[in-house]
């Protein structure tokens, strides 16, 4: 795609980044059937193609207007796009950068801008969000039902195995999963814990900065990743730990692309670098594991193979590009995984998007739920604690992170 960038930007590094993505674009179209706004809405504005052409013409000094705003808006950032286009597009930078430009060109009013606001502000809080959630299930049963499907009843994260192994790994807790789901960095530590690695969350990390960069507020979102590297550093320096891991996947695509986040900053660059190199999914780090750990299932073929469904988050599939690692890992702890029709496309939780944009997140999930459970699968898997609990809220069978099903299969159910 030729493009003549306007004075504004073209000279700027975002300018530069912005021309070779562009320049790479045929515009074949491709990646329009797999985009699932496009699916749903049928417009080709709410598509990959139709809002590269939007970011082109902002760049090239086109007026900027609510409508250019409302098409990103709408996009959930799945990357199934960049999955499909045989070119290379890195269409997800491309909408990062026309997001900001859009953002400061048509400032938000009234309540668009307050809820976006209050997202930014509290989301990444653990502790203040922590707080809301216990007061949340406090009075669960009295919640109007769409508050009510953000609070999933708390269940029991059982024990963390104190450390006790020479290899060590560190864990990263986030914002919303410590109190949505504890479970799922227990159930890690004590599956990594089986196989010889003591894993740990340290004091300081918290929120990976993807919520803040999503809102476009990137400047706190780069925030809170120099907090987290920060508190990781001592041990890094010490070469303690062998990797950073991530039970959400949604955190390890932000992580791993601290890099270049942090590119411009000449105090982090280089320890950013070194964070994003040493971060893993728990799907990479079990699959390692493998060896070990199956004589410790025990799958000798006579326990029933309970069905599960397992959905790909986007960020494992198309950020991470992490694809069947997961579903082979369920099959050797003794699950059946059924088929899922569409398996690219977004559930519709998309971090904020679900709250943002209700409508189309529902229909996304009303779909996906449908293909998830059409296999007559007993629980639903997943990687992302956005996903799951998204899942959760609309489902008729249980959805849990995978590593607690395989936590099962090692220790029972926690207490
Ligand atoms: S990121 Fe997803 S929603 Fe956005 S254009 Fe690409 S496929 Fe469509
Ligand atoms: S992003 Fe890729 S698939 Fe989509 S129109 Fe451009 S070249 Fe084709």
């Amino acid at each position: 795609m030729q493009t003549q960038l306007a004075d504004f930007i073209k000279d700027t590094p975002e300018g530069r980044e912005a021309d070779e993505i562009l320049r790479k674009c045929v515009p074949c179209g491709f990646c329009t059937a797999t985009c699932p706004t496009y699916q749903l809405l049928g417009d080709e504005l709410d598509g990959p193609r139709g809002r590269i052409y939007l970011v082109k013409q902002l760049l090239e000094g086109a007026p900027v207007t609510e409508k250019t705003r409302l098409h990103l808006d709408r996009c959930l950032t799945c990357r199934s796009c960049e999955t499909t286009c045989p070119s290379g597009v890195h269409y997800s930078r491309l909408a990062d950068i026309g997001r900001g430009i859009v953002e400061q060109r048509v400032p938000r009013q009234g309540m668009d801008r307050a809820v976006r606001w209050a997202l930014r502000e509290f989301v990444p809080r653990t502790k203040l969000f922590g707080a809301a959630m216990g007061m949340g299930r406090a009075v669960r049963g009295l919640l109007p039902a769409k508050l009510k499907e953000k609070v999933p009843e708390s269940r029991p994260a059982g024990g963390w195995p104190a450390p006790r192994h020479s290899r060590r790994m560190l864990a990263l807790a986030g914002c919303v999963q410590p109190s949505m789901a504890p479970s799922i960095n227990a159930a890690a530590a004590r599956v990594l814990d089986a196989v010889g690695v003591s894993l740990q969350e340290l004091p300081g990390a918290g929120c990976c900065g993807a919520v803040r960069f999503h809102l476009n507020d990137q400047d706190g979102g780069r925030a809170d990743a120099r907090r987290n590297i920060d508190a990781w550093w001592p041990a890094i320096a010490r070469g303690e730990i062998e990797a950073i891991v991530m039970t959400a996947s949604g955190c390890g695509t932000q992580v791993k692309d601290y890099g270049h986040m942090l590119a411009a900053d000449p105090a982090y660059a280089k320890k950013a670098e070194t964070v994003a190199g040493l971060t893993r999914d728990i799907s990479e780090i079990v699959a390692g594991e493998s060896e070990r750990l199956a004589p410790l299932l025990g799958s000798d073929g006579t326990r029933p193979r309970e069905k599960v469904a397992f959905h790909a988050p986007c960020t494992l599939q198309h950020g991470l590009k992490i694809r069947g690692v997961v579903e082979k890992l369920l099959g050797a702890a003794g699950f059946e995984t059924t088929p899922v029709r569409d398996g690219h496309l977004c559930c519709g939780s998309a971090g904020t998007y679900s709250i943002l944009q209700p409508a189309l997140s529902g229909r996304l999930r009303e779909n996906k739920l449908a293909a998830l459970t059409e296999g007559g699968a007993a629980r639903i898997a997943s990687a992302n604690i956005g996903c799951i609990t998204h899942l959760e809220a609309g489902a008729t069978v249980p959805v849990r992170h995978w590593i607690e099903l395989l936590d099962e299969r090692l220790h029972g159910r926690p207490g």
